[in-house]
């Protein structure tokens, strides 16, 4: 319910378990476990008075979520672009060599600077996605200077 906010938390650099294991007791034994804040739109969860630190989130589109996130907690905190939307690992640096099979040619031929996730090894670079992110941390008032 809450993928698409644990994937823009991910990309501005924080550090979030998501998957559909994570809900009633195995999201609270895995936040006691990790020291992890529940982030949670579960209204029966929140009633447990022994809840780890959680945030509830109210709203129910993703920017407003983020909104609600952003003012509980410093998201700028985070470096941005440096984990994995996907599994959440933080990305390694790898040499452009590495990436000429593994991306577009046109991508290898106008970046050079990749990373790798050492998880799904999906390959990153600075392009066009991270200039539509960054407009999007804008309008959420949440852009860093790059
Ligand atoms: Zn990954």
């Amino acid at each position: 319910m809450l993928g698409r906010l644990a994937r823009w938390l991910r990309i501005l650099g924080h550090d979030v378990a998501y998957g559909p294991h994570l809900h009633g007791p195995g999201l609270v034994a895995c936040a006691r476990r990790d020291r992890r804040v529940i982030v949670t739109r579960d209204t029966r969860l929140v009633r447990d008075p022994n809840l780890p630190p959680h945030l509830f989130v109210r709203a129910d589109r993703f920017r407003d979520q983020l909104r609600e996130v952003a003012a509980a907690v410093p998201l700028a905190a985070g470096e941005a672009f440096s984990r994995c939307v996907e599994c959440n690992e933080p990305l390694t640096s790898v040499g452009r060599e590495a990436a000429r099979e593994r991306v577009p040619p046109y991508v290898f031929e106008t970046q050079d600077r990749f990373w790798t996730c050492p998880s799904c090894h999906r390959f990153y670079w600075p392009a066009t996605h991270h200039a539509r992110m960054r407009e999007e941390l804008a309008s959420l008032g949440l852009e860093r200077s790059a």
